[in-house]
């Protein structure tokens, strides 16, 4: 293969996504070259940013501090179109994600931002009151770089995996439209943002998941005062350059979205799109670190030559670009399926189930990538792979939270199985997969998910993981084959700048 088709996140994407338009995306990959690198590295080695809780007169503030320039990075990608884009016409999220995809090839954790941003204009569009949306939803899709933030906070501190049972926040009507949510937030990320997303249980609500509630909480209230404040700031190992933070909400205001609708419905569609945005930002986080890794080994001579000329180097480096290549099959098929439902509000359809599933076998192997494929780097680099200055070493820290923010592998298989079970979605899942797949392969795996199916509920808890781990991997490679081939012909120059 020719490693220079690595070392660009936009022309590594031409394969995967060439009828998506995007006409920013060349120049924003420049300037991330020129100069987002170098903020995102200087965000990382500085470490957690600083909560200035209180102003020279004592009042409470909570702001966070970050060098100047963050925020011009932060500001450069809302212009770009990261979440305004989703909502003009031709009304898709491919070229938000296109965007998403260029800026985690040189900052995974910054993409959170935009991430959650999106994850909350979107029920905030589908779900809020119009005057709701005048006030909380239009700042948001300002196209400018100022636009407000959003954020999305289930996460308690009795667990994230089993919010039904953790979710101790309240909600409670006061009778003019608007609530008062009581409890504490335990990983709140983009912490500043200006709306956030928040789970609560309504006063007289049902205990377990389905009681769960959605509601959007502005930062500030009316006259200006903090509607809710930040205990203190999470002191992570990477995702350094978005806050994350725990959040008191006391009597904090708000508003419930789509009360019709069971809550947790909505609660998981802003999930899953940022399970999607998750899976963009792993596999362009697995490219990086190969195209880091194949630049180094390209360079590095052992034995009388470069390292990645010896055979055993040569078979791994082609085995990881097959999986990064099942990798992006899978996560923009999964966003392709996304850009065909993201509308859709419950009962859902069929193609709906089909997408959840997707999303569940993406956000878990696409992430189980990023770090097989990021710790793998290190290793090419040898002793210098585990030096904070060669940058390398930063991406399998930013793979690990990618594997465990959005839900657990556990969750991923969990509710992938759950979505097998009750609608079926593994028969359009293989027929969707036909196409790529070699003859007799589907009728294997249509008998091999039978069998795990017919298993009493323990026994296929028990058996899921290699289960759905071969199936992610079946339904990646299936995908690929798909999408145009690389020129193979090897030319040693790639950097990844
Ligand atoms: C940097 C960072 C930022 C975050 N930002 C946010 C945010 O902005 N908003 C938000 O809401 N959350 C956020 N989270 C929280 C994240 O979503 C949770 O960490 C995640 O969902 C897992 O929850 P938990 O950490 O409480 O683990 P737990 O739910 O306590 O789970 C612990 C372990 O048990 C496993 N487990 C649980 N149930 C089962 C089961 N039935 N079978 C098998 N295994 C099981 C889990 O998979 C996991 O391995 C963030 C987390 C991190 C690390």
């Amino acid at each position: 293969m020719n490693p220079q088709a690595l070392a660009s996140p936009a022309r590594w994407l031409q394969r995967f996504v060439a009828d998506v338009d995007v006409p920013p995306a060349s120049d924003y990959e420049r300037w991330w070259r020129d100069r987002g690198q170098a903020i995102s590295d200087a965000v990382d080695r500085a470490g957690t940013p600083h909560l200035r809780m209180f102003d020279a007169q004592g009042r409470r503030i909570d702001e966070i501090q970050f060098p100047p320039e963050y925020w011009d990075a932060l500001a450069r990608g809302y212009e770009a179109g990261l979440v305004w884009r989703a909502f003009a016409e031709p009304r898709s999220l491919l070229p938000g994600f296109v965007l998403g995809y260029v800026t985690s090839f040189f900052d995974p954790g910054i993409y959170c931002p935009f991430t959650v941003s999106l994850s909350t204009a979107v029920p905030l569009d589908k779900y809020a009151g119009e005057e709701v949306k005048a006030r909380l939803l239009a700042p948001m899709l300002a196209r400018s770089g100022r636009c407000w933030q959003g954020a999305t906070w289930m996460t308690e501190a009795r667990g994230g995996s089993d919010l039904g049972a953790a979710v101790e926040t309240t909600a409670c009507s006061i009778g003019d439209g608007t609530w008062r949510l009581n409890g504490d937030k335990y990983f709140c990320s983009n912490v500043g943002a200006e709306v956030a997303l928040v789970a609560a249980r309504p006063d007289g609500a049902p205990a377990g998941v389905r009681g769960l509630g959605l509601f959007a909480v502005p930062r500030l209230r009316g006259d200006g005062t903090l509607n809710h404040t930040i205990r203190r700031l999470k002191d992570k190992i990477a995702t350094r350059s978005v806050p994350t933070g725990e959040v008191e909400l006391r009597d904090s205001e708000g508003w419930r979205l789509g009360p019709e609708q069971p809550g947790v419905y909505l609660i998981l569609e802003a999930l899953n799109l940022s399970r999607i945005a998750n899976s963009i930002g792993s596999v362009a986080l697995a490219q990086r670190a190969l195209a880091d890794a194949l630049a180094f080994g390209c360079e590095r001579v052992a034995f009388g030559r470069p390292i990645v000329e010896h055979p055993l180097l040569g078979v791994q480096v082609r085995e990881r670009i097959a999986a990064l290549e099942a990798a992006s099959a899978l996560a923009w098929e999964a966003a392709r399926q996304l850009d065909v439902v993201w509308r859709e509000r419950p009962p859902y359809s069929e193609q709906y189930d089909l997408f959840r599933l997707m999303a569940h076998l993406s956000k878990y192997w696409t992430a189980e990538n990023a770090v097989q494929t990021a710790r793998w780097a290190i290793e090419v680099f040898g002793g210098a792979g585990t030096l904070a200055e060669n940058r390398v070493e930063r991406w399998l820290r930013e793979a690990v939270i990618l594997a465990i923010w959005e839900g657990t592998p556990h969750r991923q298989m969990l509710d992938g199985l759950e979505v097998m079970e009750r609608k079926g979605a593994h028969h359009l899942l293989l027929e969707r997969l036909r196409a790529g797949a070699e003859p007799g392969a589907i009728e294997d795996w249509s008998l091999r998910l039978e069998r795990f199916l017919a298993q009493d509920r323990a026994d296929r808890e028990a058996s899921v993981g290699p289960v759905f781990h071969d199936l992610a991997l079946f339904a990646g490679h299936a995908l690929a084959q798909r999408v145009p081939k690389l020129a193979p012909k090897p030319d040693h120059g790639a950097a990844a700048g």
